[in-house]
């Protein structure tokens, strides 16, 4: 089976993320390359293409200017503020649609999208193998997060009809995904499969669930919301230890052999 990880980058924030992503990559899995679909050619891609990255260049969905007014950044905060954490300034939210051109990508059978902010620390090959569409739960604070999923792992079989077919139901009068890609792909695929969280362990995790959090059985870390290499952000002191962990990934550092539960000062 053709097969490939993809992910998304549209401004050089993103591309140094997928730097650490496509590291990752390569200590658990030298077999499947990394497609990196951008926007622009402006950024910061030859670090990129020397890890071996495969660069797909994208453009923006052909969505309507109504649909693009009400998912600005501003509109979106405002009409369904985060409180749970905070969002970067140089987050999209217009950005997280171009996610469905994976599914144009018809030389691959399967593909295994990975958001930019999220590393892979233990082999997820498996993944290939799996049913679209398959998806973990966004589940960093209770147990009713299990309801919902989170769009930044994902398994996917691209299929030019089917994208065509989303550009349909996305572009509706009046409609609003206030979580972006991911409300939109919960309400299109709503007989999701259900993968482990441990395929998508989202950073908070690591301080509202600790119980959750070990470390041996995690294979994907996923930075949702503040992300490890903004110099200054609310989190800073509890996610430390993670923060760490990613930029030892950037520089092609070891990996630690425990990654224990976090306590507090
Ligand atoms: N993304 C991007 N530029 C943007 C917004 C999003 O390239 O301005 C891509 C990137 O791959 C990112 C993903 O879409 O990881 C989803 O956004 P993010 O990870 O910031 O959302 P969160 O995981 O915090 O909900
Ligand atoms: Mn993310």
């Amino acid at each position: 089976m053709t097969a490939a990880y993809v992910t998304l980058v549209t401004n050089d924030d993103y591309a140094l993320g997928a730097l650490a992503l496509a590291r990752s990559l390569k200590r658990v899995d030298s077999d499947h390359s990394l497609c990196v679909m951008v926007t622009r050619e402006d950024l910061a891609l030859a670090p990129l293409e020397a890890e071996g990255c495969k660069v797909i260049r994208v453009e923006r969905l052909p969505c309507s200017k109504a649909f693009n007014k009400r998912h600005t950044r501003e509109r979106q905060h405002a009409a369904a503020p985060f409180t749970k954490g905070t969002k970067p300034a140089f987050h999209d939210p217009l950005d997280n649609f171009c996610k469905l051109r994976l599914w144009e990508l018809e030389t691959y059978e399967r593909v295994v999208f990975i958001d930019a902010d999220a590393i892979v620390v233990r082999d997820i090959r498996k993944l290939f193998s799996y049913p679209e569409f398959s998806a973990a739960p966004n589940l960093y604070e209770t147990l009713a997060d299990m309801h919902r999923l989170n769009s930044g792992v994902f398994v996917a079989r691209p299929s030019k009809r089917t994208f065509e077919n989303m550009l349909l139901a996305l572009d509706q009068p009046n409609v609003f995904w206030r979580r972006t890609d991911q409300t939109f792909l919960e309400s299109y695929f709503p007989d999701w499969h259900g993968l482990p969280y441990t395929y998508n362990a989202l950073q908070y995790i690591y301080f509202n669930l600790p119980d959750l959090w070990r470390w041996s059985s995690i294979r994907v870390v996923h930075y949702q919301y503040e992300k490890p290499w903004e110099t200054n952000h609310p989190k800073l002191a509890q996610l430390r230890p993670l923060i760490d962990l990613w930029h030892a990934v950037l520089e092609g550092g070891d990996l630690p052999e425990e990654l224990p539960p976090l306590v507090m000062q």
